[in-house]
């Protein structure tokens, strides 16, 4: 039975001592839910007003018509719409958290954060136009982040987001200009968003969804901007080697899960508990600190620090059930309310610690930057106590874990392929997708879903398109199912790699002193480091001269789940990406819609979307795209 909920060998162990203890886990609930609402799944319902709620009937001969005469058509592009905006809030809130965060370094009002990378942040002055020459690092922060912050608050809708502006091919800004789709304030396009779908206001499907397409460019704004201040704060990713799964969590450990999304307050987590070993240690236990990550927290301190992952975001109960975690710190974005009542059941402390998301009945620390370093103390501190009720006999930790290299940011990448031509470090790349040796590249992103066996879609897909000498990059919890599975490391080149791009991946990991190939998937980040790849895509279309729906690249996302992949997938269509979902979207209730994104979209913007379950069918069709594109450009 749980071989069907998920790949993940830990699975396996946890799932029946969740039976046993009675503790109901999300694969629990989902089969409590069935049959679920199909109106919902084909998004024809609608709440909008109180007059409702309304759902079109698909099939038989009930309503056609909401009560106030909106269409199957209307009501899922407002659902879906509304769900893109969502997404662009959440992470450009993230990334407005961080851009304050500069801005406080930069004014001397925030002692416990520091410019770590100082370089980049003078090459983002660079790519936003500020003069960074003979400035001491504060001033060209506070530009920098005045700027970025502009992004907020900028009322000329003729003036196209700074960020975005900075990260596209000219093509794309154009043509993305000529359809009317380019953001120029995030939170004014995030509330357009939500006033046009109010009852009574934009009743045109193909207009609702060229306004969801703005706000989904205003998330990627967000996105790129958080991940590149989070660079200039934090650190820029490096090459690490570390590894991943449950079986990181140490018997002898105080091990502390930073869980969530935002690296403000679990990177101070990280410095801190380095400072408290000998406290852990007198409380009896004998490896100090053991910090494991989970879900994009997990992945922020991971590529930066080489802290362990523990789990994505299906497996974040699992790690509760090992009886051996003492505290899950929590900050936004993809956590399972269901953890209060896990923790509970064990000695855990789950800790909250952004005043905008609590959870009942947990303990709450406010974070706040101006005392990020004493917030952490205290989080570690908690995690200690808790350690001391630890019961060792409810201990269970799966012996699970594999090795994985990780933190191929755009930098890492560009640096790696320096090492083969330091004139030129685009050439060895670009030669290789001309000669074939890498057919194309294929980003993985995206969530876990109950809708789908956990991992097993990421891991099949990986496996045939490497073996088709396809090059994989990978964030989110998609790269969190790699590093799982084993396929983050130089085992699984050897493996799994077709010979061309086995050829490929060693001459650069062995020019790296790796002392053997790349891993066969590239970490790239959390989710919100997407963007990142689009940093790779835009220096290779600009070397050529070509816009981004010219390349061999296509993005995947098999088990999209949250609104913010919603707008994920969204701003990679619209940037030109053919982009795969393993799990049916919510809008196959209208045709127009279903049609809009699916084919009309290769039209205007050269992506779409292509949903496809089946995995193996999936790679095979996004091979046969990558065949086009090459074709289209005489490759
Ligand atoms: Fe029904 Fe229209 Fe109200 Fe939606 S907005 S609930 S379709 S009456």
């Amino acid at each position: 039975m749980n071989q069907n909920l998920s790949l993940d060998p830990s699975a396996s162990v946890l799932l029946p001592v969740a039976k046993k203890e009675k503790i109901d886990t999300v694969w629990d609930r989902h089969k409590a839910m069935q049959p679920q609402c199909g109106f919902g799944q084909l998004g024809i319902c609608c709440r909008v007003c109180w007059k409702g709620p309304c759902r079109i009937d698909p099939f038989g001969d009930g309503p056609k018509l909401g009560i106030c005469g909106a269409t199957a058509d209307v009501i899922v592009a407002r659902n879906v719409i509304r769900m893109m905006a969502a997404g662009a809030a959440a992470h450009s809130e993230h990334g407005r958290h961080v851009a304050l965060a500069l801005l406080g370094v930069a004014e001397g009002k925030l002692e416990d954060y520091q410019i770590r990378d100082e370089a980049k942040l003078r090459r983002i002055a660079g790519r936003l136009g500020i003069p960074e020459a003979g400035r001491e690092p504060r001033e060209v922060a506070r530009d920098v982040a005045l700027a970025t912050l502009f992004d907020f608050q900028n009322q000329d809708h003729h003036e196209p987001c700074t960020w975005l502006k900075a990260s596209l091919t000219e093509k794309r800004l154009d043509k993305l200009a000529g359809l009317e789709v380019l953001p120029h304030n995030i939170d004014a396009v995030v509330t357009g968003i939500m006033a046009r779908t109010n009852v009574g206001c934009d009743a045109d499907p193909v207009n609702l969804i060229l306004g969801g397409v703005k706000g989904a460019l205003a998330d990627f704004n967000g996105m790129a901007l958080a991940t590149e201040l989070s660079d200039v704060l934090f650190g820029t990713p490096r090459p690490v080697i570390t590894a991943a799964n449950l079986g990181v969590l140490k018997e002898d450990a105080v091990n502390i899960a930073l869980h969530g999304h935002n690296p403000l307050l679990s990177d101070l987590v990280c410095e801190i508990a380095h400072t408290m070993e000998d406290e852990a240690r007198r409380a009896g236990a004998v490896a100090g600190i053991n910090l494991v990550g989970v879900c994009c927290t997990g992945n922020e301190v991971l590529v930066r620090h080489g802290i362990p992952l523990a789990a994505n975001y299906l497996s974040q109960e699992l790690a509760l059930l090992t009886g051996a975690v003492d505290a899950m710190v929590v900050d936004v974005q993809c956590i399972m309310p269901s953890i209060a009542e896990i923790g509970s059941c064990f000695h855990t402390e789950i800790v909250t610690t952004m005043d905008d998301c609590k959870i009942a009945g947990t303990r709450h620390v406010s974070f706040k930057e101006e005392t990020g370093a004493e917030n952490a103390r205290q989080i570690v501190t908690l995690a200690i106590e808790a350690f001391k009720r630890r019961n060792p006999q409810r201990v269970l930790i799966p012996d699970f874990k594999e090795t994985s290299i990780v933190g191929f940011g755009a930098e890492a990448i560009l640096e790696a392929l320096a090492l083969l031509d330091a004139e030129d470090p685009l050439k060895p790349l670009l030669d290789n997708i001309v000669n074939g040796n890498i057919r194309g590249i294929a980003l993985f992103a995206g969530c876990n879903s109950t809708n789908a066996k956990q991992d097993s879609s990421f891991v099949t897909m990986a496996k045939k398109l490497a073996s088709e000498n396809v090059l994989l990059l990978a964030t989110g919890c998609g790269a969190g199912a790699f590093a799982k599975h084993g396929l983050m490391n130089q085992e699984a080149t050897l493996s799994y790699a077709g010979d061309t791009l086995k050829g490929v991946l060693t001459a650069i990991g062995e020019a790296a002193g790796l002392g053997g190939p790349l891993p066969l998937v590239l970490h790239m980040g959390s989710c919100v480091d997407n963007s990142r790849a689009v940093q790779v895509a835009v220096a290779l279309a600009n070397k050529i001269g070509v816009d981004l729906d010219a390349l061999p690249l296509v993005a995947s996302a098999p088990e999209a789940m949250s609104e913010k992949a919603v707008a994920i997938g969204t701003w990679s269509i619209a940037l030109g990406i053919p982009t795969h979902l393993g799990i049916m979207p919510q809008v196959t209730g209208s045709r127009a819609v279903t049609g809009l994104i699916t084919e009309t979209a290769k039209d205007l913007l050269g992506g779409y979307f292509l949903v496809e379950p089946n995995p193996e069918a999936a790679a095979d069709k996004l091979l046969a795209v990558i065949d086009e594109r090459r074709r289209a450009l005489g490759i």
